[in-house]
């Protein structure tokens, strides 16, 4: 039982640091909509914003959320030591422990979850073109990998789901 009240804990600490880096379910969920239309020709948005509720239920991905947003935080607020302020701060793109961190997501689903965080890395498209805006004075240097990895992993929980129901 102390386990499941950590976990809950956790969920509720993860979905509110999303929400206050103006992250809803629904641009998560438009993202696997965006990856998976072309493979399941009836899918709702509610089957997206499903996949994207249950990988959010998971432990790593909400530890990966609770640790990645806090460095962007602490980054944007210039509250790190030196060198990593520097490198969080400006996005360094050879610093990778974002990419790192965001397989730790992409991982609970399996191997299909890393093309679609590949191609989805690649295309930035929707929000994720947002979060890339480096002019905006937020730092999203571990959320757009965070999203994009979410994204990824409800794609792969979706396509498992309905390669097992055909
Ligand atoms: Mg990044």
């Amino acid at each position: 039982m102390g386990n499941e009240k950590k976990e809950d804990v956790s969920e509720i600490a993860a979905r509110k640091l999303l929400e206050d880096r103006g992250i809803k379910i629904k641009d998560i969920a438009e993202l696997v909509m965006y990856l998976q239309q072309k493979y399941h020709k009836n899918l709702k948005m509610e089957d997206c914003i499903f996949n994207v509720e249950r990988v959010l239920s998971k432990r790593e991905v909400q530890n990966a959320i609770l640790t990645g947003i806090q460095l962007d935080i602490l980054a944007e607020n210039n509250l790190l030591q030196e060198p990593l302020q520097s490198i969080i701060k400006a996005d360094e793109s050879l610093y990778g422990v974002d990419e790192i961190l965001a397989f730790s997501i992409v991982n609970v689903y399996g191997s299909i979850g890393f093309t679609n965080y590949g191609y989805i890395d690649k295309q930035k498209p929707l929000i994720l073109q947002h979060l890339n805006d480096k002019t905006s004075g937020k730092c999203h240097t571990f959320l757009d990998d965070i999203v994009g990895a979410i994204a990824a992993a409800a794609s792969s929980r979706l396509a498992h789901r309905s390669a097992r129901s055909e």
